[in-house]
């Protein structure tokens, strides 16, 4: 009669806590995409420009979004303050919740330009956010395949 060794000693993680692990890593990636966070929403693009003080133009970008895009809400501030951060989370969620398909925002950096003063950084991020919805393309374009 042979004899099956069947248990072998693991090192390191097993094949279960392996599967647990990339589930989660699975999972984390899947949370920052759009199409997680606001199921109804289709498209979004962000135009951003960042000015200084003057209100001289620093830089400008356009992001756009899909679905499956990872989506981060929060931009860091390329002003002299070196770790400003604007947070465009509340604003693009309330805009989601209202079906808005537009909205055009301004906010400040206020983070103090050093240790203990008063002066605040001051650089402005100007942007703009455009929504399109999931519902509207169904009502709008049947599938033309469909019986
Ligand atoms: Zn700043």
């Amino acid at each position: 009669m042979a004899y099956y060794k069947k248990r072998k000693h693991a090192q390191g993680p097993t094949k279960n806590e392996e599967k647990v692990q990339r589930a989660k890593y699975a999972q984390n990636q899947a949370r920052n995409t759009l199409g997680s966070k606001f199921p109804v929403v289709k498209h979004m693009s962000l135009r951003l420009a960042f000015s200084d003080q003057r209100q001289n133009l620093i830089e400008e970008k356009v992001l756009s979004y899909g679905p499956n895009d990872p989506v981060a809400f929060s931009v860091a501030c390329p002003g002299r303050c070196g770790k400003g951060t604007f947070n465009l989370s509340a604003k693009i969620t309330e805009l989601v919740n209202g079906q808005r398909a537009a909205s055009e925002e301004v906010s400040k950096c206020a983070e103090p330009l050093y240790m203990g003063t008063q002066e605040v950084c001051g650089y402005e991020l100007k942007y703009r956010v455009e929504l399109e919805y999931a519902a509207e393309e169904a009502d709008s374009q049947p599938d033309p395949q469909a019986p």
